[in-house]
């Protein structure tokens, strides 16, 4: 169906309901706009039209729009198997626990749990917290956001999300993203601390290091278990394969999900020594999760995201990003590392915004509030690229 059938963009625009519409229930706010093919940093609609992506399905195709390896991986994969289920082994399966136990540095023994999305790698956590320290409580910070299942959403303490499906799962505590706060939060009846190293829903606020270091401490003093959701700035996104690589601090779990495997579902729990041996033969499981297809697909992500050269060169790009978005106009505050960045925009409506350089500058952006656009571009955005990106974001604030 052409765009010409919903003027206006239909129902996400106020030019009326769209017919596109019509059998998809209404909790995305759509763009007018249907994507038909992608190449690294480009898309291209079905009118043809070219646009830049910054936004990357939200942090997900962190090594760009088919990524040559990504896709060979995907096609050979799929040629040969594509699903026997988790009473088996896989090599695609054995090879990326191994390969994501290796890259998290969690320590000897640390063992991976997969699952389908990044909700269910949270859930995991939960759960396997839970099983270690019994009927414990959870405890989260504001700004947080851990997924849209009811243990992650209990984790998760925006109001806007929680209120419509309460009662929410008990045994949940949210602190302010401080030191103090979680220090006094934790005690010998917390079964984890679960943070995101750089807050990435609520508009990309990077947690201090001495946040997690207290957190780390708290955990110890109490035998709670620490855990990080880099489901969205884990994987390269800061210039870094992890967020809390400069802090010193070691989780002894981490979810990651998104970028994983090239845009195809998956999700992991990464538990290291002191949460490995939770789980055993009947506590939990998922029918698709570590499937051979995504598995291998996770195989070539790794590849790219983990290549140190490359991650040299998103933090180098990323501080030239951050210096270009400050000498915006309208621009009050830049925040974030690497190619994880949110700008706060004084008088000019962020989710408007969103929709013009969709449409007058086919740059392809995200807005967490009215007032904050967040950029997430490829990893492996060629930089001339980056540049063309924020002299149409400079047309369009001017
Ligand atoms: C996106 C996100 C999730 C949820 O992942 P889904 O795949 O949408 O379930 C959880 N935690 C963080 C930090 C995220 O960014």
């Amino acid at each position: 169906m052409s765009d010409a059938t919903c003027p206006g963009g239909g129902s996400t625009a106020g030019g009326g309901p769209c017919p596109r519409d019509r059998h998809l229930t209404a909790n995305y706010a759509r763009q007018p706009v249907n994507f038909v093919r992608g190449l690294g940093a480009r898309l291209w609609d079905a009118e043809g039209h070219e646009y830049l992506d910054l936004q990357t399905g939200l942090a997900v195709n962190s090594v760009g729009h088919c990524h040559p390896a990504v896709v060979e991986a995907i096609a050979a994969q799929s040629a040969q198997l594509i699903h026997v289920g988790n009473l088996f082994y896989t090599d695609p399966m054995v090879r990326l626990s191994a390969r994501l136990a290796e890259a998290s540095k969690l320590g000897d023994g640390t063992k991976v749990f997969f699952t389908n999305s990044g909700t269910e790698a949270v859930e995991a956590a939960l759960k396997c917290a839970r099983k270690r320290r019994r009927a414990g409580t959870i405890v989260s910070v504001h700004r947080g956001f851990h997924g849209r299942t009811y243990g992650a959403l209990s984790a998760t303490p925006q109001e806007s999300k929680q209120a419509p499906f309460a009662p929410l799962v008990p045994g949940f505590v949210a602190v302010e993203p401080t030191a103090e706060a979680i220090t006094a939060a934790v005690d010998g009846g917390t079964a984890a601390v679960i943070l995101e190293t750089v807050q990435g829903e609520s508009g990309v606020y990077p947690l201090p290091a001495e946040v997690l270091r207290a957190a780390r401490a708290a955990c110890d003093a109490h035998g709670a278990a620490l855990v990080f959701d880099e489901i969205q700035c884990g994987l390269g996104r800061t210039g870094h394969l992890w967020g809390w690589e400069d802090s010193g601090v070691v989780p002894d779990a981490v979810t990651v999900a998104k970028a994983l495997a090239g845009g195809l579902p998956i999700g992991a729990l990464v538990a290291g020594p002191a949460m490995a041996d939770v789980f055993e033969p009947g506590d939990h499981g998922s029918t698709f999760a570590g499937g051979p297809v995504q598995c291998a697909a996770g195989l070539a992500v790794l590849d790219v995201v983990g290549d140190p050269e490359l991650l040299a060169a998103v933090r180098a790009a990323g501080e030239r990003l951050s210096e270009r978005l400050r000498d915006l106009p309208a621009v009050t505050e830049v925040r974030g590392r690497g190619y994880m960045q949110a700008i706060e925009l004084d008088g000019i409506d962020a989710f408007a915004l969103v929709g013009r350089a969709l449409q007058e500058q086919r740059l392809v952006l995200n807005a967490t509030s009215p007032s904050t656009l967040r950029l997430l571009p490829p990893l492996t955005i060629d930089p001339a690229d980056l540049d063309e990106a924020t002299t149409r974001l400079a047309a369009l604030l001017s």
